[in-house]
């Protein structure tokens, strides 16, 4: 807990791991393991809460406790969608994936041009660009 989404899949990367994750390398692994983790790779291997094991915890009356599939399951399912509801995470567990030995990025643009008469004014000209990118440890395109 307490790194961000860029630092944990470049040290994951350097050991031919990889975690599925979110777009944006600043997120934090802390709100993001306890609401979701939906990115490029998720369609291949979930979710981050999907891939979680074990979460270290501390409740809100200071109890310091660990959930799991077999220990406290009802706060390990209430953790993994709702967790700032339930507890502070300080410590997960992960399942990790072998990471692909390439990544492809693409984008693809395209030029919209529409001619529209309201009364004497025209609308021409709209351009719209789109950008996608597929990565498994950072997105390096914008707008
Ligand atoms: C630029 C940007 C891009 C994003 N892209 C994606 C994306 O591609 N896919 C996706 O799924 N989501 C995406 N998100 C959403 C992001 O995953 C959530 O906003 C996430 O909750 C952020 O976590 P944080 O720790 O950085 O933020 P914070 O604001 O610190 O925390 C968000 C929430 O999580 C709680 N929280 C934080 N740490 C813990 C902890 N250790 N224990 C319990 N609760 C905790 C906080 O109390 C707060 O309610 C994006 C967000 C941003 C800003």
């Amino acid at each position: 807990m307490g790194n961000r989404l860029g630092d944990i899949v470049t040290a994951l990367a350097a050991h031919g791991r990889g975690l599925p994750h979110g777009t944006c390398p600043y997120v934090g692994i802390g709100g993001h393991a306890v609401y979701g983790g939906f990115g490029f790779t998720s369609k291949l291997w979930g979710l981050t809460i999907d891939t979680i094991q074990s979460i270290d915890l501390v409740l809100a009356n200071g109890t310091i406790t660990s959930a799991s599939e077999k220990l406290n399951p009802d706060l390990f399912f209430a953790m993994r969608g709702a967790g700032s509801s339930f507890g502070i995470a300080t410590a997960i567990t992960v399942k990790t994936f072998p990471a692909p030995p390439t990544a492809t990025i693409f984008s693809y643009n395209w030029q919209l041009t529409a001619s529209i008469r309201r009364t004497d004014r025209s609308l021409s000209s709209t351009s719209m660009k789109v950008c996608e990118c597929i990565s498994t440890t950072r997105c390096t395109h914008a707008s």
